[in-house]
C-alpha cells in the first residue's frame, strides 16, 4: 500500500464512505437525521493498530466505550480482539452484556461512586485507580484485586522538545509521582501481585510524537518503581489521545511509525533492563471518528445578513462544534465534484445561536432536500448527545462490509423523553 499517496489525497478533500444513492436507499427505511458507521473502515483500522503493535506480546486495545457506546460497535471491535475501557456503571453493564468480562475490561474511572467499584470488581475488571485515597474505597467495596493499575499524572507542562502538548498540572486525573510509590507500598501489603501504569496527557494529538513520548516517560517510571519498590509491572496503558485529521490541511497519524517508535523506547528502557511489559491502549477517537458520519437533510434556506442552511439535525446530535468550536468537514452528497462557490452557515433548530455545524463554510450551491454528510463524527459524536429544547437523539445505523445496512439504535421518541415524567399527572401513560 502506498501510504504517502493516501495522505496527500486527504489534504485536498475528504471522501464520504457512502454514496448519495446508498443514503437515499437507507432514507427510504430510516429518515434523517441518523449516524452512519462504516464497518469496513472500522475493521481495517483496528487490524492495522494490532499490526503496528504485533512486536509486543499481549498488546491489547481497550476501546474507550464513551466515544461510541453502541453494543454492535463493541461486538465488532471484539472480533478483532479489543477489550472495553469503561468509566461508569452503564458502560460496564453494556460491556458485560456484549460478552466482555475479567481482563477484557479496563475500568478507568474518576470520582468513582463506590457501587461502580463494587460492580467492576464483581466483573473482575482491571481497575485503574485514579487516586491514592481510592485504595480505601476499593478495600471497603468489593476488596482489592491481585492485579491493579495506577493512573499517573506527572504534573507541570507536558512538552515534546519545544512543542507544548498539555498541562497535566491543571488536570484532575491521576496520582503524583510520590503518591505512586506510597500507593504501591500500601497495595503490596494488601496482597497485590501485579501492577500496571496508566497515563493520559494530551487529547487528539497529530504528528506521531505523542504516544512514543508518553511511552518513554511511562517506561522510565515503571523501571524506577520496579527497582524502588521491588514489584512487578505487567503492563502500561497508554490510554487515548491519538488524534485524527478533522481539517483538510492536517495529516493523519501513521500508526505503524508510532508502533515502531514505541518499540525503540521499549527496547531501550524495558528490554535492556531485563523487564517485560504488555502494552495496552484505550483509544476512542482514533478507532471510530473517521468511520462515522452524521447524515442530515437540508430543510430550510434563509437569506438575511448571512446565508443560512437549516438542517434536520442540531447540536443535540453533535455537540462538538458548539462545545469546542470543532471543525467537521461537510460534503453535500452527490455534489462532490461541484465548485465550492457559496458561503453558508449550516445551522440546527435549537433556540441557541451557537447551534451551528459550520460557520462561513465554502460549499457548492445547496438546495432544499440536499443531504449533508458531516465527517469524522464516529467518536464523541452521538455519545455526547443531550435533550435540550426537547430535541431527541437520532438513530444509529451500521453500513456493513457487504453493503447492507442495519439499525443499531432506534431514534428516540417522545415516549422516551416523557418516561421519567410518568410519575406526574397527565404523563402516566408514558411509563
Ligand atoms: C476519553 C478517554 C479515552 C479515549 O480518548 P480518545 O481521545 O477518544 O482517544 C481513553 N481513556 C480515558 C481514561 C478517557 O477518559
Amino acid at each position: 500500500m502506498n501510504k504517502s499517496f493516501k495522505m496527500d489525497k486527504s489534504l485536498n478533500t475528504k471522501t464520504p464512505f457512502v454514496s448519495r444513492e446508498k443514503i437515499e436507499e437507507i432514507m427510504k427505511v430510516y429518515p434523517t437525521p441518523f449516524y452512519l458507521y462504516d464497518e469496513k473502515g472500522i475493521l481495517e483500522n483496528a487490524r492495522n493498530l494490532y499490526k503496528a503493535f504485533s512486536w509486543c506480546e499481549g498488546f491489547r486495545e481497550y476501546f474507550a466505550v464513551k466515544a461510541t457506546p453502541n453494543p454492535e460497535i463493541l461486538r465488532l471491535l471484539k472480533t478483532v480482539g479489543c477489550g472495553a475501557d469503561c468509566s461508569s456503571f452503564a458502560e460496564l453493564k453494556m460491556s458485560e452484556i456484549c460478552g466482555f468480562s475479567g481482563d477484557d475490561i479496563m475500568f478507568s474511572s474518576n470520582e468513582t461512586p463506590v457501587e461502580e467499584f463494587e460492580y467492576a470488581n464483581k466483573l473482575n475488571a482491571i481497575i485503574n485507580l485514579d487516586d491514592i485515597t481510592h485504595i480505601e474505597y476499593l478495600k471497603n467495596n468489593g476488596g482489592i484485586p491481585k492485579k491493579i493499575c495506577l493512573r499517573f499524572n506527572p504534573g507541570g507542562d507536558f512538552k515534546i522538545g519545544t512543542s507544548f502538548m498539555g498541562k497535566p498540572g491543571e488536570a484532575k486525573y491521576g496520582m503524583m509521582r510520590e503518591q505512586l510509590s506510597e500507593a504501591i507500598k500500601i497495595l503490596k501489603n494488601e496482597g497485590v501481585k501485579e501492577f500496571g501504569l496508566h497515563s493520559f496527557l494530551a487529547s487528539n494529538t497529530l504528528g506521531n510524537e505523542y504516544y512514543p513520548a508518553l511511552a518513554k516517560l511511562m517506561f522510565e517510571v515503571v523501571l524506577d518503581l520496579s527497582k524502588e519498590e521491588g514489584v512487578t509491572f505487567s503492563f502500561v496503558n497508554l490510554s487515548g489521545g491519538i488524534g485524527i485529521p478533522y481539517k483538510l490541511d492536517e495529516k493523519p497519524n501513521d500508526i505503524f511509525l508510532i508502533g515502531e517508535k514505541i518499540k525503540e523506547a521499549y527496547d531501550e528502557i524495558i528490554k535492556k533492563n531485563g523487564l517485560k511489559l504488555k502494552i495496552f491502549t484505550e483509544l476512542g477517537r482514533f478507532m471510530l471518528a473517521p468511520f462515522g458520519a452524521l447524515i442530515a437533510k437540508v430543510i430550510h434556506e434563509k437569506h438575511i445578513y448571512k446565508e443560512y442552511i437549516g438542517v434536520d439535525a442540531c447540536s443535540v446530535n453533535l455537540m462538538r462544534p458548539m462545545m469546542y468550536g470543532a471543525y467537521h468537514h461537510i460534503t453535500v452528497l452527490g455534489k462532490e465534484k461541484q465548485k465550492e462557490d457559496h458561503v453558508y452557515d449550516i445551522v440546527g433548530n435549537l433556540c441557541e445561536n451557537s447551534d451551528k455545524f459550520a460557520i462561513d463554510r465554502k460549499l457548492p450551491k445547496i438546495e432544499l432536500g440536499d443531504i449533508l454528510f458531516i465527517h469524522d463524527t464516529g467518536a464523541h459524536g452521538f455519545s455526547m448527545g443531550y435533550n435540550y429544547n426537547g430535541r431527541l437523539r437520532s438513530a444509529e445505523i451500521l453500513l456493513k462490509e457487504n453493503g447492507d445496512f442495519e439499525l443499531i439504535r432506534r431514534k428516540e421518541t417522545i415516549d422516551d423523553y416523557f418516561r421519567t415524567l410518568s410519575i406526574l399527572p397527565g404523563f402516566e401513560e408514558y411509563k
